[in-house]
């Protein structure tokens, strides 16, 4: 992997970390070495752990720096990150986007849920290993945890990649945020049929289509289109419904 470009080393394993560089240029990101060490010592755990749980299909490094780690970042396009807001990641699986966010920007408060134990207890010890502050992680599922009062409607930002469709991912995300929060869902380019499907359900949970960014690397692999809501009103009190019900009948 080494090909005597800027490496970074980690247990003697020297990485090229120029298409990382580059890629965090075209998103005006600039990590510290310390920064730079985690990612690789995140991947590091990502292989290890792949080997005995299902965490990803991506094992290649230069692929998980692309589709992973620099795609969890893309949200930079969309949304202003300098501020020390509260993020919860839905269905984090593995970490992403979360876990990128809060590497790349320490002072976010970051939330991770997923319904799978076994992915849970991956990213703590990622969080241990990586001696992460600020980050807390959530086993079960959203239904759920967006009914009690510590964290309905508490985060500035709700990202979620990878989970479902937008009219059912509206339903497990939007009771997370604050009136004047974001919703952002990373899409592909199929997003017209689903938006127009959910323009009803978005509606019903207080929410409204602000913009959708859409970027291409200059390698043009990577094709993101983020998809931002903004709550303007509360999310009635019966949303989202019991588990399961908005995968099965989306609003
Ligand atoms: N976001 C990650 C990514 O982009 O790599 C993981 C995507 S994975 C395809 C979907 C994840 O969502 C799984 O880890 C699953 O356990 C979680 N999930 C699905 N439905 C959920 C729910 N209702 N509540 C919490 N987690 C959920």
């Amino acid at each position: 992997m080494n090909n005597n470009k800027e490496s970074n080393v980690s247990n003697d394993i020297n990485y090229n970390i120029c298409g990382f560089k580059s890629g965090l240029e075209e998103l005006g990101i600039s990590l510290s070495d310390k920064q730079m060490k985690q990612f690789i010592v995140y991947y590091e755990l990502l292989i290890e752990w792949n080997s005995f749980m299902n965490l990803t299909a991506i094992t290649d490094f230069d692929q998980v720096i692309k589709k992973h780690f620099l795609d969890s970042l893309s949200l930079v396009k969309a949304y202003d990150l300098s501020k020390g807001i509260k993020v919860i990641d839905i269905g984090t699986g593995a970490g992403f986007p979360g876990i990128p966010l809060k590497i790349a920007f320490p002072h976010l408060e970051v939330t991770l849920l997923d319904s799978l134990n076994k992915r849970v207890k991956f990213l703590n010890e990622v969080k241990e290993r990586l001696a992460i502050t600020n980050l807390e992680t959530l086993h079960g599922r959203a239904e759920d945890f967006a009914k009690p009062e510590k964290f309905r409607e508490k985060y500035d930002l709700c990202v979620s990649r990878a989970v479902a469709n937008l009219s059912t991912l509206s339903e497990l995300c939007l009771p997370y945020v604050k009136i004047g929060g974001r919703f952002i869902s990373y899409k592909s380019e199929k997003i017209k049929e689903e938006s127009i499907a959910a323009k009803k359900a978005i509606g019903i949970l207080g929410g409204e289509v602000e913009k959708q960014v859409e970027f291409t690397f200059s390698d043009e692999e990577l094709y993101r289109n983020l998809f931002v809501i903004k709550k303007i009103k509360s999310t009635p009190k019966k949303y989202p419904r019991k588990a399961g019900l908005p995968g099965k009948e989306p609003l």
